[in-house]
This record gives C-alpha cells, sequence and structure tokens, in this order.
C-alpha cells in the first residue's frame, strides 16, 4: 500500500511528476528516492507508473482513494494502438462481413515497420453494431480472424489478443467505448505495456482522447481511410 503521495510538479494537463515517498507491497517494505513518476489520470481510474532499475512499476488507482494498490512489472514494450475502422479497413459504416473488408492503403507495411522498431500492435476498436443489434458477436469474431490471418500472411506477429473491442451501444455508458480508456488500460494490463511510448492512430477525435485519458504518450489523428506515411509519425 502506497501511504502517500505528493504531487511535486505539473507538466501538460495530464502528467505529474509526485514523490511517493515509502511504498509498500506484497508485506514487503521498499523505500524508493524521489522518482519520476507519471500518472495518468482517467474518469474511473488512475495509473501511476514508474521505472526504478529499467523496470517499471504501476499503480493502479480506482476512484483516486488514497490506499493505492501497487503491482511489480516487468519489463515493459511500447504499443502501437490501432483503431480498426477508417485506420485498418475502409470504413463504410458497420463493416461486419469479410466481403466489405478492404484494406487501407500502406496499412499492412506501416505495421511491419513499427514491429521492426519494437512496437506491439493492438487494435482497439468501439463495435457499437453489435449492441444495436446489426451483427453478432459472432461475426464480428470471424472477420477478426480472417483479418488476423491476413497480418499474419505478410509477416505481422498479432493474435486475437490483441484485439480489444467494445460490442456496447453509446447509451450503455460502458468503461470501454472510446472515449473512455478502458480497452487501452486493459491492453496495457495484459502486455505491461509502457503507455508514455506508446502510438495511437485513430481517425476519430474519441479515439484520440481515449488515448490521452490512458496516458500514451503519442497520437495520430489521421483522415478517414487515407493512407497514413511515416512522416506524419513524428519520432516513431
Ligand atoms: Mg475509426
Ligand atoms: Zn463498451
Amino acid at each position: 500500500m502506497v501511504k502517500r503521495f505528493r504531487p511535486i510538479r505539473r507538466v501538460g494537463n495530464h502528467r505529474q511528476y509526485v514523490n511517493l515517498g515509502p511504498i509498500f507491497y506484497r508485506k514487503k517494505f521498499e523505500s524508493f528516492r524521489p522518482l519520476k513518476v507519471s500518472l495518468f489520470s482517467a474518469k474511473r481510474v488512475s495509473c501511476l507508473s514508474f521505472r526504478v532499475n529499467g523496470k517499471i512499476l504501476s499503480i493502479i488507482i480506482p476512484n483516486k482513494s488514497s490506499v493505492f494498490r501497487i503491482e511489480k512489472r516487468g519489463w515493459v514494450r511500447r504499443a502501437l494502438f490501432l483503431d480498426r475502422d477508417g485506420v485498418i479497413n475502409l470504413d463504410h459504416g458497420y463493416v461486419s462481413r469479410i466481403e466489405d473488408f478492404q484494406f487501407v492503403e500502406g496499412i499492412l507495411s506501416l505495421m511491419l515497420d513499427a514491429q521492426e522498431r519494437g512496437y506491439l500492435p493492438v487494435i482497439v476498436t468501439n463495435q457499437s453494431g453489435i449492441g444495436r443489434g446489426y451483427y453478432t458477436r459472432e461475426d464480428f469474431e470471424c472477420l477478426t480472424e480472417w483479418m488476423l490471418e491476413e497480418m499474419r500472411r505478410i509477416g505481422i506477429r498479432i493474435d486475437r489478443s490483441q484485439v480489444f473491442f467494445c460490442p456496447h451501444a453509446p447509451e450503455e455508458r460502458c468503461g470501454c467505448r472510446k472515449p473512455e480508456p478502458g480497452m487501452i488500460l486493459e491492453a496495457a494490463e495484459r502486455f505491461d505495456l509502457d503507455l508514455p511510448h506508446s502510438w495511437m492512430i485513430g481517425d476519430k477525435v474519441s479515439d484520440i482522447q481515449a488515448a490521452f485519458r490512458a496516458g500514451v504518450g503519442h497520437t495520430l489523428l489521421t483522415r478517414k481511410n487515407r493512407k497514413i506515411e511515416r512522416k506524419d509519425l513524428h519520432g516513431f
């Protein structure tokens, strides 16, 4: 349990450097010298992460209470978060069938490029068509398996665990539908992701808001269905 935490500096409007002071976790006491710590706030959850001897430690703070949980992390990876419709495939509204799925020009080679640079591809997609009853979860799964197979065929290392989807309609007010950060935070948890050094590419402001709320350091808002040029990704 973290007993105290005191913000000492604020950078931007979503990242703070804080002095954690002594930290207890798993009944073992560890004292850290003041460290640079990033604080990311989302609506329902905040996440503190910091680096000790090259390892990332993260604390998830539900409801910003004064008692924090801390989890020790291993090596972390940076991710390339991709929205699906309009970024990976041409968005002509509620795409749910293989015959309607066409890759956006250049996206697969961009993913290969990212892989060479050590980014883990992660797809985060709102699929309210399921909640609205336009297609089923099984339709989505079937299309996803096909899409992933196409990606693997050209050498992209990706499997179903790297795809996160929100099946809810907006009225359901879930925590996963972008602009909520739920899917990104879940991915970060599953793959020990280094969010500040990760990228999000989306074609809607809500994609970028979700990334921002989760603490993803780099974002690109692209035009729907348009080819993404490497020069658009500064510092990628
Ligand atoms: Mg989109
Ligand atoms: Zn949802």
